[in-house]
């Protein structure tokens, strides 16, 4: 069996990510992370920059491991658009692996609407809490309605 170490599981989400910093706790393990990207593309024109402007910390919340709930703390740059015929100044770094500004990871999403289909929202909201996915009963309604959508 092949051991597999903490920043190779974040790197599952995107092989740019680093871990600065790992904590667990009783129910959560915080991730501290930042990725090497130097460019990131400009949501509204798509053009890539490689201007930063500055960062900020952007929390996510990711799959449950060993049913404690995993946060990951981001340390997102904000780039400038460099292309002067674009109305955007500043953005966050794009990651695939999550919405712009969301506070669940793409996969953390699927999991909860394939888990949650045949169940009420309450049990299901219930039952995530049991193996470490924190969702409230709204969002879980959202997720479902924008997944049924599509
Ligand atoms: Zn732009």
């Amino acid at each position: 069996m092949e051991l597999i170490t903490m920043e190779e599981l974040i790197g599952q989400l995107d092989a740019n990510l680093k871990v600065d910093n790992l904590q667990i706790n009783h129910q959560t393990i915080e991730f501290w992370i930042h990725s090497k990207n130097s460019e990131s593309p400009c949501p509204k024109c798509h053009q890539y920059s490689q201007k930063i402007h500055g960062h900020y910390i952007h929390t996510i919340q990711d799959l449950p491991i060993q049913g404690k709930t995993v946060y990951l703390h981001i340390n997102v740059k904000r780039f400038q658009c460099t292309n002067p015929q674009c109305s955007v100044k500043t953005f966050g770094e794009y990651f695939k692996f999550s919405e712009p500004k969301a506070q669940k990871t793409k996969r953390l999403v699927d999991t909860i609407v394939d888990l949650s289909l045949d169940k009420s929202s309450l049990t299901a909201v219930y039952d995530f809490h049991q193996i470490g996915i924190k969702v409230k009963k709204s969002s879980l309604c959202n997720y479902q309605k924008k997944n049924s959508s599509n």
